[in-house]
C-alpha cells in the first residue's frame, strides 16, 4: 500500500460517522431484536403480574440509565464536534433529555426518598414524567434522523458553517426536559391525573398512551427508512427502538408498579439505553486500532521510496550518521558503498521510460537480495543512484559484497540497447571508515564513496573501485578491486 492510499485510508475513517455494518453485526442486532420482540409477546398475557415491591431496584435501575445516557449523549456530541454532522449533536440531545429524565425521576419517585417523593412532587408527577420521557425520545430521535435526510442535512450543515453553533441542536432537548418535568412536578402537578395509587390503569386508557406507541413506532420506522441501517450506529439505534417500544408496550400492559410487565420494562429500558453507547464504544476502540495500523504504515512508507520500495534519501540521511557514531562508540569499521547504473540513458532511451522502471525495480531486488546481514541495508540515494551501508565491514568484507552486488546485477542479463553485447550493469564506489585511524564526517565518507564511483566510470564501468585513503585523500586516488565483464 502506498502512503496515498494510507492518507485516503485515514480520511475515509476520520470522515464516516460509523462504519459500515459487517454481516456478522446485522446478525447480532437482528437476533437481538427478535429476541426482544419474542420475549415481549410471551410476557404480554402476564404482564399484570404483581410481583414483590423491591425498592433498591428503582435508584439501581435510575442510576444505570442516567450514567449510560449521559456517557452516550456525551461521546455523540464529541464525534459531531469532529464530523459536523448535525444528526449526531442532536441525537446527543435525545440522550441528554433521558438524562435529565430519569434523574428527576428518581428524585420524585414515590418511596424512594420520601413517600410522595422530593421537589414538591405530587401522586401523579411520575407518570407523567414516564409519559414525557418514552414519548420525548422517540421524537427527538425522529428529529435527528430527519436532520439525515439530503434536504434538511444540506441546509443545517449551512447554518453550522454559518455560525449556529451545534450545541443549540443539542443543548435543546435538555431544556425540554427541564420544562416538562417542571409541569409534572410543579405545585404536585399540573396535569390531568393518571395515576390511582400504584395503578396507572387511566394512564392505559388516556391517548397519551396512543401517542406515545404512535412516536415510538415512527421513530422506528424514521430510523429504517431515512438511515437505511446502512451504518453500525443507526442498526443498533434500531435495536434501542425496539427496545424502547417494547418497554412502553410492557409498561403499558402492565398498569400497575412492581408487577411483572413493570420489571420487565425497565429492564428493556436499561437495555436500550446500553445500545449506542456500546456502538460508541466498539467503535472509538476500532478507530484507535486503525489508526494505529494506518499511522504505522505511513511511518514506514515515509522511509520507503514509492517506485523500488527500498529506502529512500531521507532515511540513508538520518540513520548514517547515526550508524557512524555507533560505529565510533563500538570502535568498529564501516562500510559504504555508492552504485549508479551504468548508461541507463541509454536504456531509458531504448525502451522508454516504463521499461526504465521496471528495470530499476528489477536491479533494486537483485541487490537487495544480496545484503543478508540485518544492520546492512540499501536506499535509493538519487535517479539511478543507490548508497548502501555495511555496518561493522572492513574493506576486505566490503569488497566482497560490493563484487556480489555488481555481479548480480550482470547476472540480470537485462540487454541496454536494441541490439549489440551490452547488458545492463553497475558501477559501485567504495569508502570504509575505520574509527581507529579515521575522523571523517559523513560528508566527507559519502564524498570518497563518490570519488571512487566516478573513478569506476572513468575506468571503463561495471566495476569496484575502492577509495584508498593510504594514497592521500585530496585527489581521490582509488584502488580497483575487479571487474567482470557483463557480456
Ligand atoms: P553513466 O553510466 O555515466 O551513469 O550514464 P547514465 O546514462 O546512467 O547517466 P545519466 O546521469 O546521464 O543518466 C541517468 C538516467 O537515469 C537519466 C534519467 O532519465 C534516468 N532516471 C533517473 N531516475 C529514473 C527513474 O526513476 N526512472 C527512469 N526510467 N529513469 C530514471
Ligand atoms: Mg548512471
Ligand atoms: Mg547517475
Amino acid at each position: 500500500m502506498n502512503s496515498l492510499t494510507d492518507v485516503t485510508r485515514l480520511n475515509d475513517i476520520s470522515r464516516r460517522a460509523s462504519e459500515r455494518p459487517g454481516l456478522r453485526s446485522k446478525l447480532a442486532a437482528g437476533s437481538l431484536a427478535a429476541i426482544i420482540a419474542i420475549v415481549t409477546l410471551i410476557m404480554l398475557p402476564s404482564a399484570k403480574l404483581q410481583l414483590q415491591e423491591i425498592r433498591p431496584f428503582l435508584p439501581m435501575f435510575a442510576v444505570t440509565v442516567f450514567i449510560t445516557e449521559y456517557l452516550t449523549g456525551y461521546l455523540l456530541f464529541t464525534h459531531f464536534r469532529v464530523l459536523r454532522e448535525p444528526f449526531l449533536a442532536c441525537l446527543a440531545g435525545a440522550y441528554f433529555f433521558v438524562a435529565v429524565m430519569v434523574s428527576i425521576q428518581i428524585l420524585i419517585f414515590p418511596g424512594v426518598f420520601s413517600e410522595t417523593g422530593l421537589l414538591g412532587a405530587g401522586p401523579q408527577s411520575a407518570v407523567w414524567l414516564w409519559t414525557m420521557w418514552h414519548g420525548g425520545f422517540p421524537a427527538i430521535v425522529s428529529l435527528a434522523l430527519m436532520l439525515r435526510t439530503p434536504l434538511l442535512r444540506n441546509a443545517s450543515k449551512m447554518r453550522l458553517s454559518g455560525g449556529i453553533s451545534g450545541t443549540l441542536l443539542m443543548i435543546h432537548a435538555p431544556l425540554v426536559a427541564a420544562a416538562l418535568a417542571y409541569l409534572a412536578v410543579a405545585n404536585g402537578g399540573l396535569l390531568p391525573p393518571l395515576v390511582n395509587g400504584t395503578s396507572y390503569q387511566q394512564l392505559v386508557q388516556s391517548p397519551a398512551a396512543t401517542i406515545v406507541i404512535v412516536i415510538n413506532v415512527c421513530a422506528l420506522l424514521a430510523c429504517f427508512l431515512i438511515s437505511r441501517l446502512r451504518d453500525l450506529l443507526s442498526v443498533w439505534l434500531a435495536v434501542a427502538l425496539v427496545a424502547g417500544l417494547a418497554d412502553v408496550v410492557l409498561t403499558l400492559a402492565a398498569s400497575s408498579r412492581y408487577s411483572l410487565g413493570w420489571y420487565a420494562g425497565r429492564c428493556l429500558s436499561m437495555l436500550s439505553s446500553s445500545m449506542v453507547l456500546g456502538t460508541l464504544l466498539w467503535e472509538t476502540t476500532g478507530l484507535y486500532r486503525r489508526l494505529a495500523q494506518v499511522h504505522e504504515t505511513l511511518a514506514e512508507n515515509s522511509l520507503r521510496d514509492a517506485l523500488t520500495a527500498a529506502y529512500n534519501r531521507g532515511y540513508f540521511m538520518s540513520q548514517f550518521p547515526s550508524d557512524i557514531r555507533h560505529a565510533r562508540r563500538a570502535r568498529t569499521p564501516l562500510a559504504m558503498l555508492m552504485i549508479d547504473i551504468d548508461h541507463f540513458k541509454n536504456y531509458n532511451d531504448t525502451f522508454g521510460h516504463l521499461q526504465g522502471d521496471v528495470c530499476l525495480k528489477a536491479v533494486t531486488a537483485a541487490m537487495q537480495n544480496e545484503l543478508r546481514r540485518p544492520g546492512d541495508y540499501l536506499a535509493r540515494y538519487g535517479g539511478e543512484e543507490f548508497a548502501v551501508v555495511l555496518p561493522n565491514t572492513d574493506i576486505n568484507g566490503a569488497t566482497h559484497i560490493a563484487e556480489n552486488l555488481r555481479k548480480a546485477v550482470a547476472t540480470l542479463g537485462l540487454k541496454n540497447g536494441a541490439s549489440g553485447p551490452e547488458m545492463v550493469t553497475v558501477s559501485v564506489g567504495l569508502s570504509t571508515f575505520d574509527p581507529a585511524t579515521d575522523s571523517g564526517t559523513v560528508d566527507e565518507i559519502v564524498g570518497r564513496a563518490d570519488a571512487a564511483l566516478y573513478e569506476a566510470k572513468h575506468r571503463g564501468r561495471n566495476r569496484v573501485v575502492a577509495f584508498n585513503l593510504l594514497r592521500g585523500a585530496e585527489a581521490a586516488q582509488v584502488g580497483e578491486s575487479s571487474r567482470d565483464t557483463a557480456n
